[in-house]
């Protein structure tokens, strides 16, 4: 299959789960895994619609912004960023999908002020508080958000989750289940800096229960390009 057959079927797949919901398709966007494919295979998710490319690594984001293999579409950082490559980051995306400490915080408001702008951000959350992953703990939320009014260069627009591989569905919900409701529980409350209007889960295995459960941005890689290559 190709990669425009591959979007063309998740996308049939994103409104189906969205329907059976009784959610809008137009509200659920579809962000490219880009990890590991080269500047081509970029341009032809692109051409296919994908709605935004997610990155990984600032190496290989450089690379493909010099490249122009993103043809204007929004792109975002979705791996881990370590605080002395923010500067290779911020400006350069549109969003940055995986803030996970207040360190990155503040080198990233640095780095905004510094430019003139204003860096959107999720916060990532480490949903099933698994050692081996980065993100905030549910409980650390309200006091990182209580904080943002320290961050004018930076503006949250909602939260990012990559929950612990489950044996079953219903496990996987609750995950997805715990995401939105914490995203209701942020728009009750008023946070400066903070408007939260994207949830972000949802990868090639999952998407579908994802959306579901409220997720407003999925992040695929596998079911567009095919199995990764790791060296
Ligand atoms: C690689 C990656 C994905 C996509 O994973 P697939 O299982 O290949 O769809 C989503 N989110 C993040 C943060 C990733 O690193």
């Amino acid at each position: 299959m190709s990669i425009a057959e591959n979007i063309a079927r998740i996308r049939e797949e994103m409104n189906a789960a969205a329907i059976a919901a009784g959610r809008k398709p137009e509200d659920i966007l579809l962000c490219a895994a880009t990890k590991m494919n080269d500047s081509e295979k970029v341009r032809q998710a692109i051409a296919a619609g994908v709605d935004c490319c997610g990155e990984n690594r600032v190496q290989e984001l450089t690379a493909k912004l010099a490249d122009n293999a993103y043809q204007g579409a929004p792109v975002h950082f979705i791996g881990h960023l370590q605080t002395n490559k923010v500067k290779q980051v911020v400006g350069k995306v549109d969003l940055i999908q995986s803030v996970d400490s207040q360190r990155l915080l503040d080198a990233i408001n640095r780095e905004a002020l510094r430019q003139g702008i204003c860096q959107d951000v999720l916060l990532e959350v480490n949903i099933g508080q698994e050692e081996s992953k980065s993100g905030f703990s549910k409980d650390e939320l309200p006091e990182i958000l209580e904080k943002m009014g320290d961050y004018p260069n930076i503006r949250v627009r909602g939260l990012m989750a990559i929950p612990p591989i489950c044996e079953n569905s219903t496990k996987n919900r609750k995950f997805f289940q715990e995401m939105w409701q914490l995203t209701v529980d942020i728009r009750a409350k008023k946070y400066d800096n903070v408007w939260v209007d994207i949830l972000s889960m949802g990868m090639s295995d999952d998407y579908a229960e994802a959306i579901a459960c409220g997720s407003t941005m999925i992040r695929v890689g596998t079911a567009i390009f095919g199995k990764r290559n790791y060296p």
